[in-house]
Formats: structure tokens, C-alpha cells, sequence
């Protein structure tokens, strides 16, 4: 099935100079089937209006297109469509609730905020292998509010170090917000035992499924988390579109922090009274287009199926894993067995952006530099490294070229 789904990707045709392409930066961003392409385009051609206020059809027929986007996230995540409210992207959503909090804990959002109030003597709780978009926001919240942020840390083998999960994860912490799985190291991590714990001392959940939601089966319900973020463009979506999740009465009680148009029930000169979520979060003309590309792009990874996803990743990863292990000179960080197809690397003595350019000459593209996780990297003793991320257009072709052309980097460099 898979080698049929790449003559879906036009871009996979494209040769870098006299290469053919071999995409593996999809952690990065993935790319999108013709499907997608289409209906973003039919979009402007035939349906596109102002959503939820128009009389007139074409704006019936976006408001539509919009709401039966949420219809299909909620479909992809779980939970209601009033639970799914769209961002800009996944970064923009974790700083929606950290903000939120941090509202809440200077007085805005009336009683209902007040479970999210931090202060002094309170803990927030991250871990070390976070993407930057899951640790400044809460910096700053922690910075903001005076509590304290503390993180788990990472082993050797690229895991959550969950020994002190008791000491590090107490009665003070408010929220435990840690990502599903690694855009580095490919980990999949132990989202039950982290909310087993967060639940034992009345921590809020945020989950950071950037990297989860495109490579396998997530349900936020099943997960019982209370807040996650996610971006369209890294499950064959477009750009400018992501997802924040949340617990309705969580959602309804949280302070927004865009306010305008289309989020209001009443503006009087002195004060607002805000819509309920989803609205509540999604001030302003919305990314239309993009929600029903995105839309396209659930039903298409619907019919591949999420699991199918996963052990074709599996596999890829295996051969990647293997296939690198075998090149004198390379240090694979972390090789956790529980992961998805992503695989990030340290080749002695070659930095990582010449690594990156060796490969672009044979068409290989790969991600190089921190991937936006300098703590992770200096957990490694390392600042940079070379990630290959997979996802389900890859086929064993990509990596063995991959392989071939990484096993010349040090020949040549040295
Ligand atoms: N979290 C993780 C784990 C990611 O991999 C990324 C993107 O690389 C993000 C957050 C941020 O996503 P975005 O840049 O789409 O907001």
C-alpha cells in the first residue's frame, strides 16, 4: 500500500539538481498529497467567503467547510468538535493555555479561572527532551507567576528518567506539560504513568502531540489529558493551521488572550462577555482554506490508517537504526524501542550542517542544527545534530540511499 501512496506526493517527483528527491525532514514539516492540494485551491475557486456571519450561500457553504473541518479533527483526536479549536499552529495553541494561566493568575477570568492560578510555592513540570514551543511558554508563565519549573530528565537511551516522577511531580505542581513523543529522538513516552501522577496530586495535563497525532493512533479522551496542541502541517495539511484541545469546562473557564470579533456574545464600551470554546479562543477572520485542506488530509490518513502508519515507521526506523549503527563514527541519540521513524545523529568530527549539505548534493534532504531542543542537545554534550524523519511516503529506497550517502560523509570530510 505504501509504495502506491507516493505517486500521490507531486513533490516526491522533484529532482534536486540531478537527484531524485529523498524527502526525510517530515518531522520538520510533511508533505501533501494532491487531495489536499486540490481542495485548498477548489476552496478559493468555488467556496470561499467570511465563515459564521454571512446570509448569503458561499459563506453557508465555507462556514461548512470550517465547521465540518472540526467535525473531522475531533474524528482524528477524540472528544467533540467544540473541544477542537484552531490556532495558527501548534506553538500558538501551548502559549493559548500558558498565557490563559498566567491571566488566571492575575486576576482576569473570574472565578471560573481561578483553578488555573499559579503562584509562588507552585510547580510546573516539563521534561527535558521538550521542543521549545513546550518549555518558554511555560518559562515564562513560571517567571510571570513566581512558581517554580522543574523538569524530568532524559537517559542515555532517549527515555523519560521517571525515577523521581514522585519528588518531581508533587502536591505543588499545577501543570505537568510534556510532549507525546520526541521530534529528536523519536520516543514515544509513557503518557498513562504521567497522568496516573499528575492525577494523584491535581496537576492539569497538557500534551504536546506535534509528533504523535501525524505517525499513529491518538485519542486526547482515551489519554484523559486536559489540554494538547497540535500542528496541521505535519499530518499532510497546510501551513497556519494548528489545534488546541481541551476539556470543555477547561476550555470555557480558561481566559483567552486574542480578543476581537467572533469571539464575543456582548461588548458593551466597559466590558465583553466572550463566547465559550471554541469561539472563545478563535478571535479574528479564521485560516478557512486551511481547515478544509485539512480536512482532506484526515480523511486521507483515515484511509491508510494511523496504526498502519506506525509500523511502517517502525520499520523504517529499524532499518535506519541498523543501517547507522553500522557506520564507524556515528553516535544515534537515544534508541528507545518505543518510537516513531525519526532518528537523530552526531557525526565525529563533521558538523551537522555539513552532514546536512553532503546529503542535499545526492537529493537527500534531512533536518540539521538543534531542531529547537538545545536542552535535549546539551543533555547529549552535543549543540547540533543530523535528524532523518520518515513518514509514510518514505519507502526502504530513501533510507538505503540515505545510508549509502551518510557512510561517504566522513571518508569525505576527513
Ligand atoms: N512541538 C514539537 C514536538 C514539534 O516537533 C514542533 C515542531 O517542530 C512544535 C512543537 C511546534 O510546532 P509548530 O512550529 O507547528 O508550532
Amino acid at each position: 500500500m505504501f509504495s502506491r501512496l507516493r505517486g500521490d506526493f507531486p513533490i516526491l517527483d522533484v529532482r534536486v539538481g540531478e537527484s531524485p528527491l529523498s524527502y526525510l525532514d517530515s518531522g520538520a514539516t510533511s508533505q501533501k498529497p494532491q487531495c489536499v492540494i486540490d481542495t485548498f485551491v477548489e476552496y478559493f475557486q468555488q467556496r470561499n467567503a467570511a465563515v459564521h456571519r454571512g446570509a448569503h450561500s458561499l459563506a453557508v457553504e465555507a462556514t461548512d467547510a470550517f465547521e465540518n473541518g472540526r467535525i473531522a479533527a475531533a474524528g482524528l483526536v477524540g472528544g467533540t468538535p467544540e473541544q477542537v479549536c484552531w490556532t495558527k499552529n501548534a506553538t500558538e495553541a501551548l502559549n493559548i493555555v500558558a498565557l490563559g494561566m498566567d491571566r488566571a493568575s492575575h486576576g482576569f477570568g473570574g472565578d471560573d479561572a481561578e483553578r488555573f492560578a499559579l503562584a509562588p510555592g507552585d510547580s510546573i513540570v516539563v521534561t527535558e527532551m521538550e521542543h521549545h514551543a513546550n518549555l518558554v511558554p511555560w518559562q515564562q508563565l513560571a517567571a510571570s507567576t513566581g512558581a517554580q519549573l522543574r523538569w524530568l530528565p532524559v537517559t542515555d537511551s532517549g527515555e523519560l528518567d521517571l525515577t523521581d516522577l514522585d519528588t518531581i511531580v508533587d502536591e505543588s505542581t499545577k501543570v505537568l506539560a510534556f510532549t507525546h513523543v520526541s521530534n529528536v529522538l523519536g520516543t514515544i513516552n509513557p503518557v498513562d504513568r504521567l497522568v496516573d501522577r499528575a492525577r494523584a496530586v491535581g496537576a492539569y495535563v497538557v500534551l504536546d502531540a506535534c509528533q504523535s497525532v501525524p505517525h499513529m493512533p491518538v485519542d486526547f479522551v482515551d489519554l484523559d489529558v486536559d489540554f494538547a496542541a497540535f500542528s496541521a502541517h505535519k499530518a499532510l495539511g497546510p501551513t497556519g493551521l494548528g489545534v488546541l484541545w481541551g476539556k470543555s469546562e477547561l476550555l470555557d473557564a480558561l481566559p483567552p488572550v486574542l480578543t476581537g470579533g467572533s469571539m464575543i456574545t456582548t461588548v458593551t464600551m466597559e466590558e465583553t462577555e466572550f463566547m465559550p470554546a471554541p469561539q472563545r479562543f478563535e478571535a479574528g477572520t479564521q485560516p478557512v482554506a486551511e481547515v478544509a485542506a485539512f480536512a482532506t488530509a484526515i480523511g486521507y490518513l483515515a484511509e491508510v490508517g494511523l496504526d498502519n502508519v506506525l509500523e511502517h515507521e517502525k520499520e523504517l526506523a529499524r532499518v535506519l537504526l541498523d543501517g547507522i549503527g553500522q557506520i564507524p563514527g556515528i553516535r544515534i541519540l537515544g534508541e528507545a524501542e518505543d518510537r516513531i521513524g525519526t532518528v537523530a545523529f552526531d557525526v565525529d568530527g563533521v558538523h551537522a550542517h555539513d552532514v546536512g549539505q553532503y546529503l542535499d548534493s545526492q537529493g537527500i534532504a534531512v533536518r540539521v542544527g538543534h531542531h529547537c531542543a538545545q536542552p535535549l542537545h546539551r543533555r547529549f554534550g552535543v549543540t547540533a545534530s543530523t535528524r532523518a524523519s520518515t513518514y509514510l511516503y518514505n519507502n526502504v529506497e530513501d533510507c538505503t540511499r540515505f545510508l549509502s550517502t551518510l557512510a561517504e560523509v566522513r571518508p569525505f570530510f576527513g
